[in-house]
């Protein structure tokens, strides 16, 4: 039996949809929901080379296309939200008639068996704070998932050590000068970090206050509030956790951590004390993303994790994670396709052991990284290492991360909950 058989038709169907992408029908959409799709959630596609059964688009350099980012997709009264990957050789079109969209398979012309809904973008982000529009200081992540930066930029991109998938380096141009960003520590502040943090902070908590009180004021958040305050590398790692708590408390005047399902999404400290506070600030959970699971894969693939904290150290933090804030509370990230799937699985079991519960996203090559030329992990090891992840959470009594409605580029939700 074909592995991808056994997962539930909603994560099927979702797995689908992530590995090939979606190619999009944009003169029926731009039809049914107005040009360029306003007052729902887009990104900006630069060119659309589009010839869909007779129907062109032509591509007009220089001009920029708004198309969809995340769509709804339901089938049998389960929902979830799932990213757009646009890719117009993908079988699965994404198209609509005169009142609503649906998704079609393009071999057989027909129709899939899935309620496809486009997702409305909150106006209240667009709204303007500081500056800048809200959205610049935090996101929505699907329905329920909101997620902001202690700082921007990762040091191991400043010393060349960044992490060989990781192209953060690229998406990080555009970030807002309000939020503290790491590049300024030597350039500005000639490495004196605490002089670094004292001069930013203060205009980013009035604007991130701000943010999230206009958002907490005006958006309902459900089915649940996930919450997730995270960074990229800082080497002085106890100061990081020390300003996340410091952030914390300022969180904690507008939507009470404790209240929603907070995640502190950080390398780890070695501190328990200090572990022992972000906990007692209100977060429920943290992430520590070992991202790989080895010694030498760790220091081969993420090489500026290696010089912040080794493998061992890093282990053992996630041990002292799961004792503080509780088994399965505990949570590590690794990237799917980097490493033999059976050697993942080794890693998640051991990890399960210390109440630690793994979490993954599926490697995507990204342009003018080391990996760009690696290969994706085919569906069927995605779908084998999901149920094989199912079992464990429920042999260890762990849940998945978020929720299906939040998780956008994972099946675990849809299969966990079936
Ligand atoms: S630590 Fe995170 S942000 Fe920094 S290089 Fe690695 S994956 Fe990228």
């Amino acid at each position: 039996m074909n592995i991808v058989s056994k997962l539930s038709p909603l994560a099927r169907m979702k797995l689908y949809l992530l590995s090939y992408g979606i190619d999009i029908d944009l003169v029926n959409l731009y039809d049914t929901y107005g040009t360029n799709l306003v007052g729902y959630k887009t990104k900006t596609s630069k060119s659309f080379p589009k010839v869909e059964e007779g129907r062109i688009v032509e591509k007009i350099d220089g001009r920029s296309f708004s198309i969809p980012s995340e769509i709804k997709i339901s089938r049998d009264g389960r929902e979830s939200i799932a990213k757009v990957v646009f890719r117009p050789e993908s079988p699965y079109l994404l198209t609509s008639d005169s009142e609503n969209c649906f998704m079609r398979d393009k071999n057989s012309k027909r129709n899939l068996d899935l309620v496809v809904e486009l997702c409305k973008e909150e106006t209240c982000l667009k709204s303007r704070v500081c500056g800048s529009t809200l959205d610049n200081f935090l996101s929505l992540i699907g329905a329920d998932r909101i997620s902001f930066l202690l700082h921007t930029g990762c040091q191991n991109w400043l010393t060349g050590d960044q992490c060989k998938f990781c192209n953060l380096f690229a998406l990080s141009r555009s970030r807002n000068k309000v939020i503290p960003n790491i590049d300024d520590i030597h350039s500005k502040f000639s490495d004196n970090i605490s002089e670094w943090w004292e001069s930013t902070k203060r205009r980013y908590y009035y604007c991130l206050k701000k943010s999230l009180a206009k958002v907490a004021s005006t958006i309902k958040l459900v089915p649940h509030t996930h919450l997730c305050l995270m960074a990229g590398n800082l080497r002085n790692v106890s100061f990081q956790w020390k300003i996340a708590i410091e952030l914390a408390n300022v969180i904690n005047e507008v939507t009470p951590l404790s209240q929603c399902d907070s995640y502190l999404n950080m390398m780890p400290v070695k501190s328990m004390d200090i572990m022992e506070e972000a906990h007692q600030v209100g977060f429920k959970k943290v992430q520590l993303n070992l991202e790989v699971f080895g010694e030498n894969t760790y220091k081969e693939v993420c090489p500026g994790k290696e010089k912040t904290i080794r493998y061992k150290v890093f282990v053992n933090s996630l041990k002292y994670a799961a004792e503080i804030f509780g088994t399965g509370n505990a949570r590590t990230n690794i990237v799917l396709g980097i490493q033999p799937i059976s050697r993942v699985k080794e890693g998640v079991i051991e990890l399960a052991h210390y109440g630690v519960a793994t979490d993954y996203t599926v490697f995507a090559p990204k342009r003018g990284t080391p990996f760009e030329a690696n290969p994706t992990p085919s569906i069927y090891e995605v779908a084998d290492f999901t149920l094989y992840l199912v079992d464990i959470y429920r042999k260890f009594d762990f849940k998945p991360i978020y929720c299906p409605l939040s998780s956008r580029s994972s099946i675990i939700n849809e299969q966990f909950y079936y």
